[in-house]
């Protein structure tokens, strides 16, 4: 019988290294970062001291930043290979941090889109984990799903340069980090569909402020920044004037395949714990594994996490062979999201009250699982660009 734990895909198919590197960082992640989680999932500046560590471990294992380009100092692997073992980098949600891969969108971005002074500056401190950076899309007031709407606005200053002014929130890191990539509108009115653009703001500049933290279901890491008059050298802005929602748009592509493989290895934990709380626990009427209707969480948890990682391995097929993969892409997002937020639920169901207590990574898993379905873009956005791209397809204009 194939082990459920495994892809059920058979993992003979996959590349012999990449399967040796993902063995031994499932090893650095269930050994080194699951035991100190809730150390991590605290914040402050013990988490930041246990971060710290981790990332000097992983250097010393030679397992830093694995995805990143070996010319800036990272492991050189190959998107596709990196994919191998992003799902067990993943199954924590501060493996990407610890084993320093989270900088993979934000090197991606700067490589195609930076000026050679930003890609000079920045590039290889990035990669060194010594620069970090965050994202800052979605505004108070604003509908997230409507980025025409932005209302942060980037004013040519006499001088060269731009002034940026607005607000932004739920800003991942924007706490720690020292830069952080801001939309905003350099030309025309909210609402038009041209004039957005992308700028690399250095958050030690004056008019840059952290407003306040903004937990999510209990747990830190958003938070609302306001940008006051922030000037911003020329040369940090992103593509060109007007660029932002193509910039965006493939960082998007390659951000959300990474979230689902990252949800495919959480879900693949909580699978794990749920059986094994079932075959070694008993309920009121004897074992839990020979109740059928736990046995129905099994199978159901089973079933959603093995039809939801085709769905993602072909986006990643795509992206990796430079491909369209907006539609495998927005049917992964939803499928992984979903499948997460069930599995970690059915997994808390089946160890009762100790599931949401402190004592086990679920109550983690679940609050990353409900967040899924909304951040990167709420499931209902992707499900209508998607069925709207197929019904085109069929002739239906729309
Ligand atoms: C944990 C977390 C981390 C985040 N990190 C970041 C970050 O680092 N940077 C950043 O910029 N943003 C970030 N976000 C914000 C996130 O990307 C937005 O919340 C998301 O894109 C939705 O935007 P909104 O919240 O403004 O919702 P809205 O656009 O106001 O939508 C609200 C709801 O309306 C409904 N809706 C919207 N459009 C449609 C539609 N077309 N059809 C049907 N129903 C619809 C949906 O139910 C949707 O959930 C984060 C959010 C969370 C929760």
């Amino acid at each position: 019988m194939e082990d459920p734990r495994t892809d059920g895909a058979g993992s003979a198919r996959r590349e012999p290294e990449a399967a040796a590197w993902g063995e031994r960082v499932a090893r650095f992640v269930r050994g080194r970062v699951f035991p100190r989680e809730s150390v991590l999932d605290g914040g402050g500046p013990e988490a930041a001291e246990a971060l710290a560590a981790l990332r000097a471990e992983a250097r010393a294992e030679g397992l830093w930043a694995l995805p990143l380009p070996a010319a800036l100092g990272g492991g050189g692997l190959s998107f596709g290979a990196y994919a191998e073992l992003a799902e067990a980098e993943g199954a924590s949600d501060h493996g990407p941090a610890a084993l320093g891969s989270a900088p993979l969108l934000d090197v991606t971005m700067l490589a195609r889109f930076g000026r050679p002074e930003v890609r000079e500056a920045y590039l290889k401190r990035l990669v060194a984990g010594e620069v970090r950076t965050c994202y800052a899309m979605t505004e108070p007031g604003v509908p997230g799903t409507d980025p025409f709407r932005t209302a942060t606005r980037a004013e040519r200053h006499p001088d060269g340069g731009w002034l940026v002014t607005g607000r932004k929130w739920f800003t991942s890191g924007a706490a720690g980090a020292d830069l952080v990539t801001v939309m905003a509108r350099t030309s025309g009115a909210a609402g038009d569909r041209e004039g957005l653009s992308l700028l690399l703001v250095p958050t030690g500049s004056a008019g840059f402020r952290v407003v306040r933290e903004l937990p999510v279901l209990g747990a830190p890491g958003q938070y609302e920044i306001a940008l006051d008059g922030v000037r911003v050298p020329a040369d940090h802005l992103l593509g060109e004037p007007g660029e932002a929602l193509a910039i965006a748009g493939e960082r998007l592509q390659l951000g959300r395949t990474l979230r689902c493989l990252r949800w495919l290895g959480q879900a693949q934990r909580a699978f794990d714990l749920m059986c094994e709380r079932a075959a070694t626990h008993d309920g009121s009427r004897g074992p839990l594994a020979d109740q059928q209707l736990v046995q129905a969480h099994v199978f159901d948890a089973l079933l959603a996490l093995r039809t939801t990682r085709p769905l993602v391995r072909e986006a990643v097929a795509l992206i990796a062979s430079g491909r369209d993969a907006r539609t495998e892409v927005g049917l992964a997002k939803v499928a992984a999201a979903r499948m997460l937020q069930q599995v970690a639920d059915s997994a808390i169901q089946i160890h009762g009250a100790a599931g949401l207590g402190p004592d086990t990574p679920l109550p983690a898993l679940f609050r990353t699982g409900r967040a899924a379905r909304i951040l990167d873009g709420p499931d209902e956005l992707h499900i209508t660009a998607v069925a709207r791209r197929v019904l085109r397809t069929y002739g239906r204009a729309g």
